[in-house]
């Protein structure tokens, strides 16, 4: 699932899928305006809880300008 095949912690191999919003939200380091602003998901390991992955769903959202 999403490119991640296993937790590089434990090993497992379930995942879950999170979705962080408000202040966690990312946006341009640069930038003191939000409008590109985006939700950070997280995949979780269902094991040990381990985030083994996090990414935006449209990183070049956040570059273009
Ligand atoms: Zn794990």
């Amino acid at each position: 699932m999403k490119n991640v095949e296993k937790c590089p912690y434990c090993g497992n191999q379930e995942f879950v899928e999170g979705k962080q919003v408000g202040y966690a939200a990312i946006s341009p380091a640069d930038k003191t305006l939000t409008f590109k602003s985006q939700v950070l998901y997280h995949i979780i390991c269902l094991n040990c809880g381990a985030v083994v992955k996090s990414y935006v769903k449209n990183p070049k959202k956040i570059v273009t300008k």
